[in-house]
């Protein structure tokens, strides 16, 4: 068994110039791969080793470091791979407008809540959009790999959307220059993927 790096679903390339080949080429065939392959290697011959990712996060030993990290860093990656997209495939749909005025009064307010949670994770992290259990949305962050599934980790609900803000993500192409790769990550995102992920929550 074990966990398989997810093919892209477009080329290395195909996000230029917001997100640079080499970055995406490392970023996944590196960075990704070396997170499944640790992770694969945590789980093997335990009680684990057939258990769905979401099962294993959220049922995680948050001492269990190598576990904590491998398994969010396989999770979170293969989420971000999803959310963002070379294609401008009509935008934001009604209904998920309607669903991000309702949480946060408008889509202004919603991406400056995002970007603010992205650019204020100090170090390596993560900025994410989340479905709580009354259905509404909420913006939050976690450091490292950690994620919203994890156990007690104060960043609540099931995440639909999340923004990389580790180096490795931008820094070929933006250096310390986060606040500009959030700006470009906001124009690749892929709502309907977003969306389908909120209606099958
Ligand atoms: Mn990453």
């Amino acid at each position: 068994m074990g966990f398989k790096l997810p093919k892209l679903n477009f080329s290395y390339d195909a996000l230029e110039p917001s997100i640079d080949a080499r970055t995406m080429e490392i970023h996944h065939s590196k960075h990704h791969n070396g997170y499944t392959n640790n992770l694969n290697n945590a789980i093997i011959d335990t009680d684990l080793d057939s258990a769905s990712i979401e099962s294993i996060l959220a049922n995680l030993d948050m001492n269990n470091k190598g576990l904590r990290n491998n398994a969010g860093g396989y999770y979170n990656h293969k989420l971000f791979w999803e959310v963002i997209s070379p294609v401008d495939n009509d935008g934001i749909s009604d209904t998920m407008l309607d669903l991000i005025n309702t949480s946060f009064g408008s889509f202004d307010a919603f991406k400056d809540k995002f970007s603010k949670a992205a650019a204020t994770q100090f170090g390596s992290g993560w900025a994410w959009l989340c479905v709580m259990d009354n259905g509404k949305l909420e913006v939050c962050g976690t450091a490292n790999q950690d994620n919203p599934l994890m156990p007690n980790i104060g960043c609540g609900g099931t995440p639909i959307l999340g923004v990389d803000v580790w180096e490795h993500a931008y820094y070929l192409n933006y250096q310390n220059r986060r606040v500009d790769y959030i700006s470009a990550f906001m124009g690749l995102i892929n709502w309907k993927v977003v969306e389908n992920k909120y209606l099958s929550k």
